[in-house]
């Protein structure tokens, strides 16, 4: 029985996101969609991957199904499965089927958690084909031109192991992600945070201290959400370096060294 097209509404994004352009990955993600072609988004977290593809929904007028992956997530959480209710099977699409079947832009997040057993359904969906295999239902179903497939992963700290696979990379049109330019960051911070433009620039100076830590052991640097949500904190009232300490030191490691060098750096500026 064919399955009918789920109401996207509410996957709808209505009112334009507050995007801050960082080179032409706009242009380059709308010609992509006109093509058919799948988007790859890497870079390290928090810094706007997300944010940009509710834009590019926007602009494109598109639903937008997210899908936070994770080393559990199955083929079925992806693609559906069949439910018990009332004492029948009852087929119910998963966030990728649902967006192929709507013609929605399904943004898989940092892909290369999932298994490798679940990411070989996409490839057929990523390349000509356009096709996404229902295997328990036996159904064959072709992406509609709005269907857009959109991956993102973090190649600094995801290991070499779990890479994504050269077959699977190569299906993709792929835009490089790094914490915005200094100026960039701190209009973002300031708009964001909600923060007067001095506090946004000293933030903003904080997280570059921190990302040269990478050397010394830190994982990653504090990243534009982070510094948002320290802007947040410091927006209702608390202490500069307290919001600091709890929104950025504590947040990137256990690290008692680490913990003291972050402090360091945060008394410098404040
Ligand atoms: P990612 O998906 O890369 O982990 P997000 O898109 O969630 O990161 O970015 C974190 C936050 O930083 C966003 O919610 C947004 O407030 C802000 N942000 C980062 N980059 C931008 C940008 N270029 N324009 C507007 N906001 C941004």
């Amino acid at each position: 029985m064919p399955t009918p097209r789920m109401n996207l509404d509410a996957y709808q994004i209505d009112t334009e996101p507050f995007y801050l352009s960082t080179g032409q990955e706009i242009a380059i993600a709308e010609a992509a969609y006109h093509d058919g072609t799948p988007l790859l988004l890497k870079g390290p977290t928090g810094c706007g991957k997300t944010r940009f593809m509710q834009y590019l929904a926007w602009r494109l007028q598109r639903p937008l199904v997210t899908v936070s992956c994770h080393d559990d997530l199955s083929t079925s959480d992806l693609v559906g499965r069949y439910l018990i209710r009332s004492g029948e099977a009852v087929w119910t699409d998963g966030p990728l089927t649902m967006a192929v079947r709507a013609g929605a832009i399904c943004y898989l997040d940092e892909i290369v958690e999932a298994r490798k057993d679940t990411t070989v359904v996409i490839h057929p969906l990523a390349d000509d084909r356009r096709q996404l295999p229902i295997e328990k239902r036996g159904e064959l179903l072709t992406a509609p031109p709005e269907f857009m497939l959109a991956i993102s992963y973090n190649p600094g700290y995801q290991s070499v192991l779990k890479d994504l696979k050269t077959s699977t990379r190569q299906r993709f049109v792929a835009l490089s992600f790094d914490y915005p330019e200094p100026d960039k960051e701190v209009e973002i911070v300031c708009r964001e945070g909600g923060l007067a433009p001095e506090m946004a620039k000293s933030l903003v100076k904080l997280a570059v201290m921190t990302r040269g830590l990478k050397d010394s052991g830190l994982v990653e640097g504090a990243s534009t959400r982070l510094l948002i949500l320290a802007g947040q904190l410091i927006g209702r009232g608390i202490e500069v370096k307290t919001a600091c300490r709890a929104a950025i030191s504590e947040a990137l490691t256990d690290d008692r060294e680490l913990l003291a060098a972050l402090d360091e750096m945060v008394s410098s500026l404040f």
